[in-house]
């Protein structure tokens, strides 16, 4: 995945020749206003916010700033939600399901703003996401899905596939326009180099142990093996909630999701973002290159709980491939897996666990961590200023989960498993677990 010389990092999960500055490990005690732990987008976006409003911050990273999930993420940037619109009119309501998605749309203005006000080059490209359905039961569905988006002053449609020309068999797709993609290590890279000039100290290889609290109960230093950070705020972006407190225990389950990165033949998919309606389901994007396109694309998720031999999972995400492009001709540059952490009712959750303890957590972001990236950024900074923000109570920590996105949701999870790990292990039972 890796690999090191003195001073930075060449990343190789997408592509070679990105590098990555190397930040020194903590050897002393310091302070700040606010301590961020962990070095993915979350902590990265969240610190550049903090330091351009003007308090000082100090993230620690317990290994390499980018190569948690961030590093193997498929960084689709869109409001297209792992959670459908439906299921969010259903369980929340029409105006929280709009204010969600709208949060989502924000989000990817913000990072858009950013990368265009810091001059960061990262590949951003606004582009178009394709849900694609290939029976007419998927169809429907996602007409479905359409009417209740426009319900919400959703910009969408249908594209039926007599007007289309994607390239593979499809029943017709879901269109929404003016989402993104980019790459997310030079973004991630790019973005703290900035964070830093505005004052924020990066420390590596420096895990936070603890947070040490006063006798009112609020945070007031984070203890690492080589040094104390004194501060008022705490913001946990450890993508697993920071020391698995208990309470949060059954509010997400962790999935492993595999990708391939292929060279393709030029102009023979449109690029874009893309994904299908199966159980587990398949994203993927096209990016236009030089001599070659490039696709990325993944799924065959399981819950990781559940062990399977990973060649089958690469086995069934080829197969995918084979068989809705018959006719590609493609090679694979690269494949890696990763990890997916869904929440109980497919929301994320984002703040304080302990209203007033001055630690919020931001976790279980499932495929859509850029956006909630974003998102976590604002309510931290919000927050922190002691500012109102819209979006923090529908992310509460401390929610209970409804009934219905409960229900929805199992329903969801359930065919994810019958369809992922169950399929994978008695498909491909040629070798392995
Ligand atoms: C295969 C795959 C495809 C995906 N595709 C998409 C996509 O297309 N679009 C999308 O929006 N999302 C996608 N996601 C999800 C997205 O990548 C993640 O949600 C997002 O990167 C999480 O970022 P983060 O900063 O919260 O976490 P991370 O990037 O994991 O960063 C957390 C950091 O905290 C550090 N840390 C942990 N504990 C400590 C500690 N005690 N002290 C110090 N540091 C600590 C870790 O080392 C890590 O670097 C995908 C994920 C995977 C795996």
């Amino acid at each position: 995945m890796k690999r090191e010389d003195q001073n930075t990092t060449d990343v190789l999960t997408w592509d070679e020749g990105v590098t990555l500055r190397k930040y020194p490990a903590l050897d002393a005690d310091t302070s700040a206003h606010v301590v961020i732990i962990g070095g993915g987008i979350t902590g990265a976006l969240s610190a550049y916010l903090l330091a351009k409003g003007g308090k000082k911050v100090v993230l620690v990273e317990k290994g390499k700033v980018g190569f948690g999930a961030t590093g193997v993420t498929t960084a689709f940037i869109t409001e297209s939600l792992d959670t459908r619109p439906s299921e969010l009119v259903k369980g929340l309501g029409t105006i929280p399901a709009s204010i969600i998605l709208n949060s989502h749309e924000e989000a990817i203005l913000l990072i858009e703003s950013i990368i265009r006000d810091e001059k960061i080059d990262c590949d951003f490209t606004r582009c178009e996401n394709r849900i694609y359905a290939t029976t007419v039961k998927e169809k429907n569905l996602l007409k479905e899905e359409l009417r209740v988006l426009k319900t919400l002053g959703r910009e969408a449609s249908f594209v039926g596939k007599e007007e289309n020309e994607l390239g593979f068999k499809n029943e017709g797709y879901l269109l929404t326009e003016g989402q993104a993609k980019f790459h997310p290590m030079k973004f991630i890279g790019a973005l703290l180099e900035r964070a830093r000039k505005l004052g924020v100290e990066i420390y590596e290889n420096t895990e936070a142990l603890s947070i040490m609290h006063n006798s009112h109960g609020k945070a007031q230093a984070v203890r690492t093996a080589s040094g104390n950070i004194r501060a008022d705020w705490v913001i946990a972006s450890t993508y697993e909630p920071f020391k698995h407190p208990s309470s949060l225990y059954f509010k997400k389950a962790l999935y492993t999701s595999y990708v391939f990165e292929l060279e393709i033949e030029k102009g023979v998919l449109p690029e874009g973002i893309y994904e299908d309606l199966k159980s587990p389901y398949h994203y993927w994007r096209v990016d236009a290159g030089k001599k070659f396109d490039r696709m990325i694309v993944g799924g065959e998720d399981h819950r990781a709980d559940i062990h399977i031999n990973e060649e089958k999972c690469f086995k069934a995400l080829e197969d995918f491939v084979a068989t809705t492009f018959p006719k590609l001709s493609y090679k694979i540059v690269r494949r890696w897996s990763g990890p997916i952490l869904e929440s109980i009712d497919g929301l994320a959750y984002i703040g304080e666990l302990h209203p007033g303890e001055r630690v919020m957590y931001a976790f279980g972001f499932s495929g859509n961590g850029m956006t909630y990236a974003g998102i976590t950024a604002q309510i931290v900074v919000d927050k922190v200023f002691g500012r109102h923000n819209i979006w923090a109570s529908l992310y509460d920590v401390g929610r209970s989960p409804g009934f219905i996105m409960l229900f929805e949701k199992g329903i969801d999870y359930s065919k994810e498993f019958f369809g992922g790990a169950v399929k994978n292990i008695f498909k491909y039972s040629g070798g392995g677990k």
